[in-house]
């Protein structure tokens, strides 16, 4: 697959199509407004140049190379030509099926369609097109970067062969595939989104300060975050939206999202994407 499609340039998105280019893919990342892909292409160049650094490289030289390897449209029509798209719009199901629809049109009978939602159901999504064969789960992690994990979900119609096939382009990228089923959270969400609102009860209900929770599970359980500054890092928004996913689909009460969490997300303290959370940025 040389040619890869990333829809949405969020946090995620430039996250995605950054690690495709640094391995010389050609890449078409799609967002809704130039604004938000400018911004993108700046905060990737900024991130190239970082790894440049590492790698002892020339960081102009490097950040030129994998940005110019990134092509940036507000139109889907542009991913026309791509083997693999990557879906990374907001964790939103009628937003993906207005996305899902439209990538079925555009992209040629066989090509691979996948999305990086945190908890949306891959069988649903593939449901919305002529190929659910072709539609499989990328969940990359955040940062994307950094981090080595990719889960792999097979929807109920996914073919053996595109899981195949995106297993093959994750280890390409130099990261780990684990294959998942569909089933809602799929695993990393499923353990991680419940203990995350277990330590927003713990700050809502005054058990201990956000700094406290934090330290506990840092130094007691050697986590490299804490809870609450990982869920800055992913966005409040985006851990409510998958604890209710969690909550509907299994439809058991132990999901039920924390309502402080919701209240914060209400006030649009998001995280460190709005420089506000349970700490500030
Ligand atoms: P984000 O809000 O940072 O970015 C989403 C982007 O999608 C925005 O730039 C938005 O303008 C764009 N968008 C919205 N509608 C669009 C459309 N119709 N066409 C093109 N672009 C559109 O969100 P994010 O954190 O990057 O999350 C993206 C996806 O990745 C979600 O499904 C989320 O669940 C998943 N995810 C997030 C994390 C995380 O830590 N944030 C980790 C793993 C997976």
């Amino acid at each position: 697959m040389n040619r890869i499609g990333v829809v949405g340039a969020g946090t995620m998105g430039n996250g995605i199509a950054q690690v495709f280019a640094q391995i010389g893919k050609e890449v078409v990342l799609v967002d809704v407004a130039e604004d938000l892909l400018e911004k993108a292409l700046a905060r990737i160049g900024k991130n190239a140049r970082r790894v440049a650094k590492k790698k002892e490289l020339d960081e102009d030289a490097y950040a030129a190379e994998v940005t110019g390897r990134i092509r940036t449209s507000t139109d889907l029509g542009e991913l026309a030509d791509c083997d693999l798209a990557v879906e990374a719009v907001v964790e939103n199901f009628d937003v993906k099926r207005q996305v899902f629809g439209k990538l079925d049109e555009v992209l040629p009978e066989g090509r691979i369609l996948a999305s990086n939602t945190s908890s949306i159901s891959i069988t649903r999504l593939g449901a919305l097109t002529g190929r659910p064969d072709r539609v499989i789960g990328m969940h990359f992690m955040n940062p994307v970067p950094v981090m080595k994990l990719v889960e792999v979900i097979r929807g109920q119609l996914t073919s053996e062969e595109t899981a195949e096939a995106v297993t093959a382009a994750v280890r390409e990228l130099g990261k780990t595939p684990v294959l998942a089923n569909d089933f809602p959270g799929f695993v990393a969400n499923r353990i991680l989104m419940p203990m995350i609102n277990e330590a927003v009860f713990c700050l809502m209900e005054g058990v201990a300060a956000a700094e406290a929770i934090d330290e506990v599970m840092k130094l007691g359980m050697a986590h490299p975050m804490g809870p609450l500054a990982l869920a800055d890092l992913i966005g409040l928004d985006v851990c409510l939206a998958i604890l209710e996913v969690l909550h509907r689909d299994l439809g058991d009460s132990k999901y039920r999202p924390c309502p402080l969490l919701r209240r914060m997300v209400d006030a649009g303290l998001l995280g460190r994407k709005t420089g506000r959370g349970f700490y500030d940025y």
